[in-house]
């Protein structure tokens, strides 16, 4: 009954969890100074991960630090925050603090975000379903219609879940749509708000100052790009906090979370751009992709993610795939037929993706005959030190998408790729608290051997190139000639450049010789070093752009017939 005046707790939690004591852990029993802590059977040896001490100790229970952060930012007392392994471990508690299992009701809005239902089933609840509209937007008769049917039948719903903006159609509800579900609603009203950093909205948060039936659920995974440390915020008011608490693990988010939280929350500035950009990306690869006659419909969205209509999605989906990149289908999704999701990435992942959604409507045909077109190597050498992982699309459009790890070496090969014309893509990790050798010579190793399978036996051209970049000069010749050989003429001046040791910038090239089995012939002069490597990778791109270009005939570019 909505004029029931008991708290939120009494009328709507599962009954036997008001009087539950919970489990009291060591750090809810003593919270004070202390410095010789034998309370909690931890092991009294620190491990220091990462630069953060103390993983010999349990993590504060109840995140103080974390919420203290949180309330500043979001203008929300201490008290109405919940942190969560993720928000789905907060849909998970939500589940469990309200709904009684074999019996209760949890309404559904599909489509939407699957978790709600799984969770509903794991916990043997009765799943009421109110689809969206057409326009994917609450239909608050049929949610009465739902919740008095639940009534009827003894099985009471306890929780709706509004996914604002919505997975996977990407559009918000309103706050006069949430705040008169909620009014109306005799149970807890779950907005689930994990994309509104991307809304330009402010979201539903001031709602639950004035319905005490109303959480709402954020997450660290997506704008904050923590997907992979799980954190999930749930605002709400004290009755439901509390008794979240009680139910709890009593250590939900670990220490490293906990940290990488508010370093996040430091660093706010960083994902303000972030967001910025993926936001502007959204808007333009939806035009673009509205552009192709072959997509019936690309959905307004306020998330990182567009929702598209196509003919035969599964087609375009595999087409995708077989070059690396990878969407969600989502056409088996009730109100969903015929629909693809794609995640907006980073500028050059959202070139490369509009390159082949437009190659798969309408192919260019190979314009280089050497090439078929989409011809791509990948190649992943994992050692103890490095982890690298290329991708090379001889002759692509210069798309450099690049993260070893060295900022400088990040910054020559996207050079690299656009001197090239052909597309890179890099991704790097390693023992660079050593050094950035083993790193900077695996990257060219795995880049050289990606090089080495794209040309073998191709019949290409060979050949070079030299180039000025300001008062530096660089000339590299590169033949692929099946024989592994670097000359190097080039001095630098100091020991390092940006992150990276200046003698690299040779190992760099005699690695991916050798793994390429290629001739390299490079010399440079100038008087600054950036400026000097930046003509050197710039020189080896052209050079590169030279060598891969079709020879003309069949024949590879010999007088021997064979490289
Ligand atoms: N809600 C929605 C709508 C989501 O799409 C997702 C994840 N895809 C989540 C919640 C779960 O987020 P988290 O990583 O915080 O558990």
């Amino acid at each position: 009954m909505k004029d029931d005046k008991r708290s939120v707790a009494e009328r709507l939690a599962r009954p036997g969890l008001l009087n539950l004591k919970p489990y009291s852990s060591a750090r809810d029993e003593f919270q004070g100074e202390g410095s010789v802590w034998l309370d909690a059977n931890e092991s009294p040896f620190g491990l220091r991960y990462k630069g953060i001490p103390g993983l010999n100790r349990y993590p504060d229970p109840l995140q103080s630090q974390l919420k203290e952060e949180l309330s500043k930012r979001y203008r929300v007392p201490v008290h109405s925050i919940f942190a969560g392994n993720g928000s789905d471990e907060i849909i998970d508690l939500m589940i469990r603090a309200f709904c009684t299992p074999g019996r209760d009701t949890v309404i559904i809005m599909p489509p939407t975000y699957g978790m709600y239902e799984v969770q509903a089933r794991i916990h043997d609840l009765n799943v009421a379903e109110v689809p969206l509209t057409e326009q994917f937007l609450p239909d608050e008769e049929a949610i009465g219609e739902a919740a008095a049917a639940a009534v009827a039948a003894g099985r009471p719903a306890k929780i709706l879940f509004i996914c604002s903006p919505n997975n996977p159609t990407g559009n918000i509800t309103p706050n006069e749509t949430i705040a008169s579900i909620a009014a109306t609603f005799d149970g807890i009203v779950m907005v689930d708000e994990a994309y509104i950093d991307f809304s330009g909205s402010d979201g539903a948060l001031s709602l639950t100052e004035r319905y005490d039936n109303i959480m709402v659920i954020r997450t660290f995974s997506k704008a904050r790009g923590m997907a992979g440390a799980r954190l999930g915020i749930g605002f709400s008011n004290r009755e439901i906090t509390d008794l979240l608490n009680r139910i709890k693990l009593p250590y939900n988010v670990n220490s490293l979370t906990i940290d990488a939280g508010l370093r996040a929350l430091e660093t706010e500035e960083a994902t303000l751009q972030q967001i910025e950009l993926i936001v502007e990306e959204r808007e333009r690869i939806s035009g673009e992709l509205g552009k192709i006659s072959g997509i019936s419909k690309v959905w307004p969205s306020a998330a990182n993610f567009l929702l598209v209509s196509v003919e035969e999605p599964l087609k375009l989906y595999r087409h995708l795939l077989e070059r690396g990149i990878v969407i969600r289908d989502r056409s088996k999704v009730r109100g969903c037929e015929g629909t693809l999701r794609i995640t907006v990435g980073t500028p050059p992942q959202n070139d490369l993706l509009l390159e082949a959604i437009a190659d798969y409507f309408s192919p260019s045909g190979s314009a280089q005959p050497a090439f078929s077109a989409g011809t791509t190597e990948t190649v992943q050498r994992r050692t103890a030190e490095t982890d690298i992982y290329v991708r090379f699309t001889p002759l692509g459009r210069g798309i450099g998408d690049i993260e070893t790890g060295v900022g400088f070496l990040d910054h020559m090969l996207e050079l690299l790729a656009f001197h090239s014309g052909s597309n890179i893509m890099i991704r790097g990790n390693g023992d660079l608290h050593i050094d950035a050798h083993h790193l900077v010579e695996d990257v060219a190793l795995t880049l050289g051997a990606a090089i080495g399978q794209a040309v073998k036996n191709k019949p290409l051209e060979r050949y070079g190139f030299t180039l000025p970049m300001d008062e530096s000069l660089a000339t590299v010749a590169v033949d692929i000639s099946g024989r592994p050989v670097l000359v190097f003429d080039v001095a630098f001046r100091d020991a390092m450049i940006g992150d990276m040791p200046a003698e690299m910038v040779e190992h760099f090239f005699l690695s991916l010789a050798t793994a390429a089995r290629c001739t390299i012939n490079i010399a440079a002069s100038g008087q600054n070093d950036h400026h000097i490597a930046e003509a050197v990778f710039k020189a080896f791109g052209r050079a590169l752009k030279m060598a891969l270009q079709p020879s003309g005939g069949d024949r590879v570019a010999s007088s021997k017939g064979v490289i």
